[in-house]
């Protein structure tokens, strides 16, 4: 292979993570996993650790670290709703104090970073589907606050380096992705419907189920990801990356009853607060710049990833919060 770089990954033992050093080490590169193992259990990435080209580093992102790296794919950070607001100030520190730690070891190495952020810079959206340039609708003080508003401020960090200190950065705008690695009791819409209706569960639609998402399998979303740290410098940023393709929470639990063929009902709980109801990526700029689209439709996806939670051992899966933070986790 021509070109084998040292690639850091942090948070690579999580859902994306554990994708996506997969994909990297197929690729024939060198990789370091660099985790705390906050949202994620070594399990992901144990079948890596005899790799000779993977490397796993025990770490907080809130701590300064110094390494030999050609590329930084900056994913620390707890994802589900649940996760990021079990300790929101660490959610926070995670997506701030990570940022700035990561760009000051890219400018040491002269290393190009990507940042992981997120369709939740957008907020509670008030047009759809939602482009780069539209500047969102969040609440600061309200519970998802920690990650929105620590995802914005981590963009800013980012946008500052590139501008004062010419760091080569791509911002990645991630839209709901699921797939196999996922954490079972993440808390995650698509892993407790999937955990519930093999377990012929009643289905928990919070609120009146009306709201959307957009569903990205993982391996689109990986193929996103390393066609961005692999584009032109002068490549627009931030870039959306999602499936455009909309559902219902409803539809959802829908095709993942048929799908399973579970006797599971669907009941209604209340709706999280700040619960945005819509989201949608507008991917222009990601089919124009990067040539992508996803491949993987929803009912397709969603029978890779129950095929993944019917083969994997529940019982070797820890709660990874207190069960407080898990209010309508299956036990
Ligand atoms: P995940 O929870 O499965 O993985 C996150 C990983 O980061 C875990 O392995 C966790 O242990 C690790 N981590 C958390 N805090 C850390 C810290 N302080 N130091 C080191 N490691 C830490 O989540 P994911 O879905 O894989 O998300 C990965 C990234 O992508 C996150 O930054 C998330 O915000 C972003 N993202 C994901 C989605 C999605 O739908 N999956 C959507 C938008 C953005
Ligand atoms: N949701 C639900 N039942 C669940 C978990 C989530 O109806 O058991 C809803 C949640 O209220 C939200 C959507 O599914 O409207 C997606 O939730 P998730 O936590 O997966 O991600 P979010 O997009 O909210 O960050």
């Amino acid at each position: 292979m021509a070109d084998i770089k040292q690639i850091l990954v942090t948070g690579g033992a999580g859902l994306l993570g554990a994708n996506l050093c997969r994909r990297l080490l197929n690729d024939g590169h060198n990789v370091i996993c660099l985790d705390n193992f906050f949202t994620s259990q070594s399990l992901n990435i144990d079948e890596l650790r005899d790799n000779p080209h993977f490397t796993l580093i025990e770490h907080d992102v809130i701590e300064p670290i110094d390494l030999q790296v050609d590329e930084i794919y900056n994913l620390a950070c707890p994802a589900s709703p649940p996760h990021y607001q079990h300790n929101p100030i660490m959610t926070t520190r995670t997506s701030v104090d990570g940022a700035f730690n990561m760009l000051e070891l890219a400018l040491k190495n002269n290393a190009k970073i990507l940042q992981a952020s997120t369709s939740e810079v957008y907020g509670d959206p008030n047009i759809t589907p939602q482009p780069e340039s539209y500047r969102g609708n969040v609440n600061p003080i309200g519970p998802r606050a920690c990650y929105d508003e620590g995802k914005r401020c981590a963009e800013t960090i980012f946008f500052d380096y590139h501008r004062m200190k010419n760091a080569n950065i791509r911002v990645m705008r991630i839209f709901n992705t699921y797939g196999p690695f996922m954490h079972p009791y993440d808390g995650r819409v698509v892993s407790n419907f999937i955990l519930q209706a093999l377990d012929n569960r009643d289905i928990t639609l919070y609120g009146d189920g009306l709201q959307t998402r957009s569903f990205c399998y993982v391996d689109d979303l990986i193929e996103g990801m390393i066609r961005l740290m692999n584009a032109p410098d002068s490549t627009p940023n931030p870039v959306n990356i999602g499936n455009p393709n909309e559902f219902t929470i409803k539809q959802l639990a829908e095709q993942i009853i048929h799908i399973t063929g579970a006797q599971s009902k669907m009941v209604y709980e209340p709706l999280p607060a700040d619960d945005p109801l819509q989201r949608c990526p507008d991917i222009s700029r990601a089919r124009e710049h990067l040539n992508w689209e996803p491949q993987i439709q929803l009912h397709e996806g969603l029978i890779k990833t129950i095929e993944y939670f019917r083969n994997i051992d529940l019982s070797q899966f820890k709660l990874p919060t207190p069960n407080e933070s898990h209010p309508h986790r299956v036990a």
